[in-house]
């Protein structure tokens, strides 16, 4: 009788832990969308995506940008709001040479556990202060480490936007130019969406340092360019007619999602 109850709780425990499991894949591995749709690889497999989260900062997004010019390459930038604020000549700088603009929250915060309003609040700021300095608002949203709650897909799908996650990460919290150029051109397939970083969360430029990120840069795009990709902004084939890519297998690749700080 003992066993037997005892087995019954080792059953449910176990069942509670796979729920949990599944849970916590769902909503924070950037490769999973079982909970809802989010683009990891664009549409196009001749092309390869640079994404830049947590931006604009000082001095970090304008030597960023002044590489992308020089070597002719348009990427997509999420903001966090906060940081826009800031810095709305750079938001404008970011525009006017041709990047894509997307939302990353006003604050940075985890989104899973947040309440529906203050996703909303937190997606609705950025939005208008977006619209306010660029004139448009826009399409792409890429949560904060990736994690997603589950209100978000309803609250963007009321306002029209989308969510793009990535499917090469540059690690560039963790490593240094050398570390970053390689583990990024490491990981590279057809439609990869690179994740790299010109700010950090939603912090103040002094509390930023992506020197390593602009070092590695240069070496990344002529990577990728050496492998015969095309770089383009990630998610302006998407946003008119290709479909959000599904679920796994779609990114192509075997690395273990990990846990982000997007
Ligand atoms: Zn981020």
């Amino acid at each position: 009788m003992r066993n037997h109850r005892l087995r019954i709780v080792l059953a449910v425990f176990a069942s509670a832990l796979a729920s949990v499991g599944v849970l916590a894949y769902g909503l924070g591995s950037p490769q999973a969308t079982l909970l809802g749709p989010a683009l990891v690889r664009d549409g196009d497999p001749a092309e390869v995506m640079l994404t830049f989260d947590d931006g604009p900062s000082v001095p970090y997004t304008g030597e960023i940008l002044d590489i992308l010019r020089a070597k002719g390459v348009k990427a997509t930038f999420f903001l966090c709001g906060a940081s826009a604020e800031r810095y709305p000549e750079l938001v404008r700088r970011i525009r006017d040479e041709g990047h894509e603009i997307g939302n990353h929250t006003w604050s940075h915060p985890w989104l899973y556990l947040a309440s529906r309003e203050s996703m909303a609040s937190e997606i609705d700021r950025t939005q208008d202060v977006l619209e306010r300095i660029t004139g448009t608002r826009p399409v792409w949203f890429r949560p904060p480490f990736g994690v997603r709650g589950f209100p978000l897909w309803d609250i963007l799908r009321e306002r029209g936007m989308k969510m793009m996650l990535w499917s090469d990460r540059g690690h560039d919290g963790d490593l240094d130019a050398a570390g970053i150029s390689k583990i990024t051109l490491a990981q590279l397939h057809p439609g990869a969406i690179v994740l790299l970083h010109d700010g950090f969360e939603a912090r103040a430029s002094e509390f930023v340092d992506r020197s390593a990120t602009v070092s590695a840069l240069p070496g990344i795009i002529d990577g990728v360019r050496r492998a015969g990709y095309r770089l383009a902004p990630a998610g302006r084939a998407a946003s008119s007619s290709a479909p959000l890519l599904a679920a796994e297998g779609a990114a192509g690749s075997t690395r273990k999602p990990s846990s982000s700080r997007p």
